[in-house]
């Protein structure tokens, strides 16, 4: 960590003494945040905090705003670029209580810490179907209702009938559907800091395991030949502009294999930017402005980001 971040590490003593007294919570301190994150890019934050309940999660950011230090909710790691010199925070990870998943009707709840896998594999077992797109997906439900992950022209929003979230306030509770709004890559619960995603409910449909496991075939072959999932990456970095696609605009720019160092546009797919091994933070980012900037000269068109820069 740098600027001034050793600053932080008397407050973090204190809230770490306080935490090391709760039983069985994880505490990694120091932590490389390459090492979370899909992208493997990211220096280290001041500490990462697994937590296995509403308690938990209530007590650490607790003591986080009582010490003025700041948080954030990790799910996967997959759709976040964490500079080089890292977080000056508190990474909290959803773990236990929050992986869980459980049926009721045609309705599954699952945590917000839960994979996207284990929903789709969970949803398989217990003959349910509507949830298969989300398969190769390397989000959690979290992560991925906050930002309405999608793919093949399906969004996850379209399956949300309730999510239960813990506002920055404290405050926890159930939201309708009617208090929801998903768009593209967007949802009402992106907006605010410190709004957490604790659990959400799917509505799915009875569906033959047979005809469930096919479409998981093909959407797991589609992404096997149309993505570089061979290198690190973050998946789709900018949001494709209404009517086009990034990738295909990056492509007509010439920037397809572009490289800085160990960062690259992939070859396979345009708005991938892969990590070659060993790759920096900066990296990567020089080639999304740099992309952005070829854009906005030649088409007068801004490229918006899809993934977030931490911090
Ligand atoms: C190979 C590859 C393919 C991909 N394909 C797709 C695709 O087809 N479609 C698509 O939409 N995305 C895709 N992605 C991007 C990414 O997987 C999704 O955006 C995913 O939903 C991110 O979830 P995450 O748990 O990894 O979130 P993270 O990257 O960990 O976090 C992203 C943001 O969500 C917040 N967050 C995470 N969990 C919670 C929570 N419980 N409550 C509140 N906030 C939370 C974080 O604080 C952060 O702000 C792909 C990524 C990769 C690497």
């Amino acid at each position: 960590m740098e600027g001034g971040a050793d600053s932080l590490l008397p407050k973090w003593g204190k809230i770490r003494s306080e935490l090391e007294n709760t039983t069985g919570l994880s505490i990694i301190v120091q932590p490389e945040m390459r090492d979370f994150t899909t992208w493997k890019v990211g220096g280290r934050a001041l500490a990462l905090v697994e937590v296995k309940d509403e308690e938990e999660l209530d007590q650490v950011i607790f003591l986080c705003e009582k010490e003025g230090i700041r948080w954030k909710i990790l799910g996967h790691g997959s759709n976040i670029l964490v500079k080089d010199e890292g977080f000056p925070g508190v990474v909290i990870r959803l773990k236990g209580n929050f992986c869980e998943l459980k049926r009721e009707g045609n309705t599954v709840e699952g945590g917000g810490g839960a994979s996207l896998f284990q929903l789709v594999s969970f949803a398989l077992q217990e003959g349910l179907g509507g949830s298969e797109f989300l398969v190769g997906i390397p989000g959690t439900v979290g992560g991925a209702v906050r930002i309405n992950a999608g793919c093949f022209g399906k969004e996850i929003g379209s399956l949300v009938e309730r999510v239960k979230v813990r506002w920055k306030s404290g405050k926890k509770e159930w939201l309708t559907r009617s208090c929801l709004t998903f768009s593209y890559r967007d949802s009402n619960l992106k907006q605010g800091e410190g709004t957490v995603i604790l659990r959400s409910a799917f509505h799915l449909f009875p569906e033959d395991q047979k005809v469930s496991r096919e479409k998981i075939k093909r959407f797991c072959y589609l992404r096997r030949e149309r993505q570089p999932l061979e290198w690190p990456s973050a998946g789709s970095v900018f949001r494709n502009p209404p009517g086009d696609s990034a990738a295909r605009i990056i492509e007509e720019m010439g920037l397809k294999g572009l490289r800085v160092g160990k960062a690259q546009v992939s070859s396979k797919h345009s708005n991938f930017i892969v990590n070659l091994g060993g790759a920096k933070s900066w990296e990567i980012e020089y080639l999304m402005n740099w992309i952005q900037k070829e854009v906005y000269m030649n088409k007068n068109m801004w490229l918006e980001r899809e993934v977030e820069l931490w911090p």
